[in-house]
């Protein structure tokens, strides 16, 4: 007997359907006409699909149905009508991703529509393979024989959806750059010297295949800018002497309309390095503002108080009426929603807020034609690479990209390379972790009973010109910390992600403005936090990795001053020791007899569980061979 016994009704096979169909609805795949999706605003896309095809388009466990969902950003409901042999889709979403979500769903109905009705019609004359059959072994379960997946033709589809999406919009201009007689003036030679005395910047094509030249540094301000006597009057204004290395080196890139990834620690000019050639980008594309309909610019940052710095530095260098907009998680919504429907150039957002505007139609990303992730690595470290993705679905691919990360692990470069098209990268010092070498670095060993009466101690010695930000591991030590200081009479402030935005943002006003000189906050301040009168980081707490470590110990030692840092370590931060050795070495420290023993017990700890896993697996009992 084949084990693929064909079925003998067509009334047998349609009743598994059903009986499906109540399965789905049981575990919520599907809905009840009365079900509205939440959160959606907007009419669905509304279709038909036979009953029968279903099971395919929810996929297993509602696996595919998901997967549709979160590739198009939308909700997609299917509802069965009693007594009908089709059901509604109804999808709710942008119309565009409206239409992909409906072409995906027709291209699974269309390969399993027809292999039903292979099914269907083959049923009574017995064909040997149907999509439905009763399973030899157990007479009573039905069993789908799932048809193959025609991805070349599902690809296929997808291209010609994306070019038909994107046709009507106008094309991008991206090349504004015209070298200086003093930069192409420049000699190889002296270009590679002057990469190499500032800061040892390395610069490299990502490009497959042949490379393109790598374009000179603009070393002056006139260099990049000569053209745009509005923005150099602003530079001006701000009173900056010359350009950071990284914008030398970023701006003739990303001028000439290259994506570029910029590597370098935070406080370095990052934020300039990709603001200023966006203002001109904005402002000189073939389609006027107005007819735009909706922003030219968006920046993705990972923390509200990095959006609203960013903000800042927009309006300092407000160019020809450049209107922009922060929108975060923790502001007002309402607010921002109706901020959003003005006529804005720049969207500085947070991927959760903006993403959540996304969803439900409040926010047009279509118009957008310069990207930037900042600080890419830390919102990766936030998890928002989901919101991310879903955002990036609605800006048009051949948008110009920039990616700034303090850090060049794997997961950037993936996300550099799934994103950024044909980049070039800029980092500024080593890719190793250097701590700057502005800052003093005094490592304390000490026991956690002890930790209280040292910052104690620290903080009632400061002078009235110091400034201090004490980091801490968790938000219940921030708030412990700072009202047992109060009680002693120390003015503080704190800062982690309890606290209300408006609560947060008074902190830091306090903070900068040196209405209060210490500042208790979790890694939430860890990076970008540019404030450059900081002259002490406390770390009362070790933070979780050494990466972090580097960024809160740059929190000082900012715009050409000096620091000073001090950080507490316990016993319990035993397993950092050698990594920050390394660190305190490169940056030329004095490293803590304590911390040197400390490092070596970790090693030690390490070896003991090396060879304990090697005898273990020595003392294991050979496996029994059958
Ligand atoms: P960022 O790395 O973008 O957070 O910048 C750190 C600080 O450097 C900010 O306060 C900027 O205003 C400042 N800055 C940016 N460019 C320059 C420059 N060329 N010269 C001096 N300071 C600058």
């Amino acid at each position: 007997m084949s084990d693929a016994t064909p079925l003998t009704s067509v009334g047998a096979w349609a009743s598994s359907i059903l009986s499906q169909v109540r399965g789905y609805k049981r575990r919520g795949l599907l809905s009840e006409e009365s079900v509205r999706a939440p959160g959606l605003r907007g009419p669905p896309l509304v279709f038909k699909i036979k009953n029968s095809l279903i099971g395919a388009v929810i996929g297993h466990g509602g696996s595919k149905i998901r997967d549709i969902q979160s590739t198009t950003n939308t909700k997609i409901q299917i509802i069965p009508v009693q007594g009908d042999s089709e059901a509604d889709v109804n999808i709710f979403g942008s119309k565009d991703m409206q239409a992909k979500a409906k072409a995906i769903i027709e291209t699974i109905v269309e390969r399993q529509g027809s292999n039903y009705q292979y099914s269907e019609c083959t049923v009574n004359n017995a064909a040997p393979q149907p999509a439905v059959a009763r399973d030899s072994t157990t007479d009573n379960t039905v069993r789908e024989v799932r048809p193959l997946i025609d991805w070349d033709q599902i690809r296929a589809r997808m291209t010609d959806w994306e070019t038909r999406r994107w046709e009507d919009l106008a094309p991008i201009k991206k090349d504004f750059y015209i070298e200086s007689k003093a930069t192409s003036s420049l000699s190889q030679m002296q270009a590679d010297f002057w990469r190499k005395e500032h800061f040892n910047i390395i610069c490299d094509d990502l490009k497959d295949g042949e490379k393109r030249s790598i374009p000179n540094p603009t070393i002056k301000f006139e260099d990049a800018f000569q053209n745009y006597p509005e923005l150099m009057k602003n530079i001006q204004k701000a009173g900056f002497q010359k350009p950071m290395p990284i914008q030398s080196q970023v701006w003739p890139i990303v001028l000439q309309g290259i994506d570029v990834v910029g590597v370098s620690q935070t406080g370095t000019g990052k934020t300039l390095s990709y603001l200023l050639p966006g203002l001109i980008h904005i402002n000189s594309q073939p389609t006027p503002r107005e007819q735009r309909n909706g922003p030219g610019m968006l920046v993705l940052t990972p923390t509200r108080e990095l959006a609203l710095q960013v903000g800042n530095e927009c309006s300092k260098y407000a160019y020809k009426n450049l209107k922009s907009i922060c929108i975060y998680g923790g502001g007002n919504r309402q607010q921002q929603i109706k901020d959003v429907a003005k006529d804005i150039d720049i969207i500085i957002a947070t991927p959760g807020r903006l993403h959540d505007l996304q969803m439900n139609n409040f926010v047009n990303l279509r118009s957008i034609t310069y990207l930037v992730l900042d600080e890419a690595d830390k919102m990766l470290d936030m998890g928002f690479q989901p919101q991310i993705m879903k955002i990036l679905l609605d800006v048009r691919p051949d948008r110009q990209m920039i990616m700034t990360s303090a850090t060049w692990p794997d997961t950037i470069r993936r996300l550099s390379q799934t994103y950024l098209k044909e980049p070039m990268i800029v980092y500024v010092g080593t890719l190793d972790l250097v701590a700057v070498n502005t800052v003093k670095q005094n490592i304390i060993v000490t026991t956690e009973e002890e930790k209280r009466s040292l910052i104690k101690e620290f903080l009632h010695n400061l002078s009235p010109k110091d400034k201090v930000i004490v980091f801490v591991s968790r938000k219940i030590v921030a708030d412990d910390l700072s009202s047992n200081l109060s009680v002693q009479g120390l003015s503080v402030q704190s800062l982690h992600g309890n606290r209300e935005q408006s609560e947060r943002e008074q902190a830091l006003d306090d903070f900068k403005s040196g209405n209060v000189k210490i500042l208790i906050s979790t890694d939430l301040a860890s990076r970008g936090l540019d404030v450059d009168d900081i002259t002490h980081v406390y770390n009362y707490d070790f933070p979780r990795n050494i990466e972090e470590y580097v960024h809160r110990v740059g929190r000082t030692g900012r715009a050409g001053k000096t620091g000073i840092s001090i950080t507490l370590m316990t016993k319990n931060d035993w397993k950092t020791a050698p990594e920050l050795i390394k660190i305190l070495e490169r940056s030329n420290q004095s490293i803590p007899e304590a911390l040197v023993t400390m490092a070596k017990k970790c090693k030690l700890g390490e070896q003991n569980r090396d060879t304990g896993n090697k005898s273990k697996l020595f003392q294991q009992k050979p496996k029994d061979f059958h």
